[in-house]
């Protein structure tokens, strides 16, 4: 499997107990969750929301990101932060990655999309590997533009003693199944701005100035709607079970980056596969394991992989080759291009065990040799073994 869910009792017994105590939304479960996500990650205010998209579109919105604005992106991403720049009625402009083994969007690019127009910039941090952050910062100090961090796949992840997420206007988070901690569906915005979490808020529920919450401890009796808002908000059962996932998380993140280390050890001697962003060796969320193979050997290759029963994936198609997006390229993106031509996402979460990577390795060798070769029966034991020791 590509990636899997790590919950037990502990988010069963916090979900009965919300059951029990019967408040269902926006209440002390979603506001410890912002808590305790705002301290981990060291910012000053957390907006939960109800998914990763809620969180993109929330944080553009804003920035005051609005119709003819451009907002600077990288096309290797998850097609969320073009659809919300489009659904605010601005363009994403697309800036190449930074080389096809490094996918994250390449400053000198973002000089190169810049224009009048430009009002937003968001880093991706693919992977859970960060982006440029140094250089973009001074792109958009520079321009005064919005930094806006798509973290979907970076928590807690520390990069010059601050989480990624936290060093630009907003960052945003996902807690879809197979992140690396999950609500089911959720979502969640950093900010160090008090102007920009309270503008977040308000959006968050359709611009009303008082939540049921707020009526119902009394705090008001009525309410303004102040802006045109949306229904984003979190409810107390997901706010529970994220809340027993955090604590999960470092543990997570740490058989996340061993496994990494894992893949990196055996495929560094396989000829024709490059794991991804191989030679980085600073903090990362080990969210995705990418390699690069040949071109013309890649559907060869996942054909292999899904016959010896291993599922992969693509992270990510070239956005501007999407058909809703085709003509949105403004500039060349060869590099994007070739990425998405010769990437492969291999399984990767908690779960894994070492003699599975192992087995994805050899599949993938044996499939670049052009023999196709079985799973010897040894690696089914020791998965077994080594599942009940993780
Ligand atoms: C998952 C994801 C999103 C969207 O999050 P949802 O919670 O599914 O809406 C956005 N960007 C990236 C990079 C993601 O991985």
């Amino acid at each position: 499997m590509l990636s899997d869910v790590a919950v037990d009792d502990f988010e069963l017994r916090a979900l009965a107990a919300v059951l029990e105590e019967g408040w269902l939304s926006m209440g002390p479960q979603v506001q410890a969750f912002e808590e305790a996500f705002a301290q981990m990650h060291g910012a000053a205010h957390a907006v939960a929301v109800s998914s990763g998209t809620a969180a993109l579109h929330l944080a553009l919105a804003a920035a005051g990101v609005g119709p003819g604005d451009e907002v600077i992106q990288p096309a290797i991403n998850f097609v969320a932060a073009a659809n919300m720049t489009r659904t605010l009625g601005a363009v994403p402009v697309f800036a190449d990655i930074t080389a096809v083994d490094r996918p994250l969007i390449s400053p000198q690019a973002v000089q190169r999309a810049l224009t009048p127009r430009t009002k937003a910039l968001i880093a991706f941090h693919h992977g859970g590997y960060p982006a440029d952050l140094a250089a973009l910062k001074a792109i958009a100090a520079e321009h005064g533009l919005s930094l806006i961090e798509d973290a979907c796949h970076a928590p807690a992840t520390f990069v010059e003693g601050r989480a990624l997420g936290t060093h630009g206007a907003a960052g945003c988070f996902s807690f879809f199944a197979n992140k690396n901690i999950t609500t089911a569906e959720g979502g969640m915005i950093l900010t160090h701005s008090a102007e920009l979490a309270g503008r977040m808020r308000l959006l968050r529920s359709h611009g009303m100035t008082a939540t049921t919450w707020d009526r119902h401890q009394g705090h008001a009796s009525a309410y303004d709607v102040e802006a045109i808002g949306f229904n984003y908000r979190m409810d107390e059962l997901r706010a529970a079970i994220g809340r027993v996932q955090l604590t999960r998380l470092a543990g997570l993140q740490e058989r996340r980056r061993s496994l990494t280390e894992c893949y990196r050890r055996h495929l560094s001697a396989v000829p024709g596969v490059d794991v991804v962003l191989e030679s980085y060796n600073g903090p990362h969320a080990a969210h995705l394991l990418a390699v690069l193979v040949p071109a013309g050997q890649r559907d060869r290759i996942v054909r292999a992989c899904r016959q010896g029963g291993i599922q992969t994936s693509l992270h990510y198609p070239c956005i501007s080759d999407f058909t809703a997006y085709r003509g949105a390229a403004r500039c060349e993106l060869p590099i994007s291009r070739e990425f998405a031509q010769r990437a492969i996402t291999l399984p990767l979460h908690a779960g894994l065990a070492q003699a599975e990577v192992e087995a994805v390795c050899t599949v993938i060798e044996q499939a670049l040799a052009g023999t196709s070769g079985r799973r010897p029966k040894s690696v089914a034991r020791r998965m077994e073994q080594e599942r009940a020791l993780c």
